[in-house]
């Protein structure tokens, strides 16, 4: 049995007092949810989210790291430092970071080794363009993307890891995979892994993510691959996100 997980990436987005707002409300609402609920702020409110988290259920997270400990990396931010602030998650590869920042296949294998030593739990992003879907390449991206890591890292290192499967021409468009999109990918995902290990496969939670919100995330998370949601926009919406955890806590 998996634990469904609703994880919301919100990029760059919020200030002091919307964030102080937005996490008053989900603290009370999303606590009847069954399912597991992250928050993924940006770096510089970390701290004060952390404190308004207190005595919740909800887990705090980050959307990126460094895969050094320290050193001459102006404008990074290392593991160390998110453990310093209880970071149970880390978003890794996620395709603005791959597209925006160049980050390849490698870097994030780099990134998920540091973050699994560390004691934090990755959430590899993997997806494909629409120009790959409908060239007929998805399950080769997704294959390329997940495997760099897993051979890179070792498959006992995705004990504690998540992967998220993000299309990216779903990401922020309101375009969202169809349920049967979303079931094969994930399925295939699965497979995959289970080409490494049948146990590690069977217990790994695999999310969906893009333009998931409260009137699709139901029949997206209704499918026996798919255990929760990486959601990005509707993850700023108090009401809406709340409504997407309670969907995953009710499969
Ligand atoms: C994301 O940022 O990972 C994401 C899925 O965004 P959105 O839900 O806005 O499509």
């Amino acid at each position: 049995m998996r634990t469904a997980l609703v994880a919301g990436n919100w990029k760059m987005n919020g200030d002091s007092a919307f964030i102080s707002e937005l996490i008053k409300e989900l603290k009370v609402s999303t606590k009847s949810s069954d399912a597991e609920v992250l928050v993924c702020p940006p770096f510089v409110y970390l701290s004060e989210v952390k404190q308004a988290l207190s005595g919740s259920a909800i887990k705090l997270g980050a959307q990126n790291v460094s895969q050094n400990n320290n050193g001459a990396f102006t404008g990074e931010i290392s593991l160390p430092m998110l453990n310093d602030l209880d970071c149970e998650y880390v978003i890794l590869g996620h395709s603005e970071r791959r597209s925006l920042y160049a980050e390849t296949d490698e870097l994030v294998a780099e990134k998920f080794i540091a973050t699994e030593k560390a004691g934090l739990k990755p959430i590899l992003c993997v997806g494909e363009t629409l120009e790959e879907r409908e060239s007929d390449q998805t399950l080769e991206v997704v294959g390329r993307q997940l495997k760099t890591v897993i051979n890179a890292a070792g498959i006992e290192k995705f004990v504690n890891a998540v992967v998220a499967y993000e299309p990216v021409w779903a990401i922020g468009t309101g375009k969202t995979a169809t349920p049967e999109q979303a079931q094969d990918v994930h399925a295939a995902i699965r497979a995959m892994v289970a080409e490494y290990d049948a146990d590690t496969a069977a217990k790994l939670r695999v999310l969906y993510g893009g333009s998931v919100n409260a009137g699709n995330a139901a029949e997206l998370f209704a499918n026996e691959d798919v255990d929760g949601g990486l959601v990005g926009g509707a993850s700023l919406k108090a009401n809406d996100f709340t409504a997407i955890c309670q969907a995953a806590g009710a499969q």
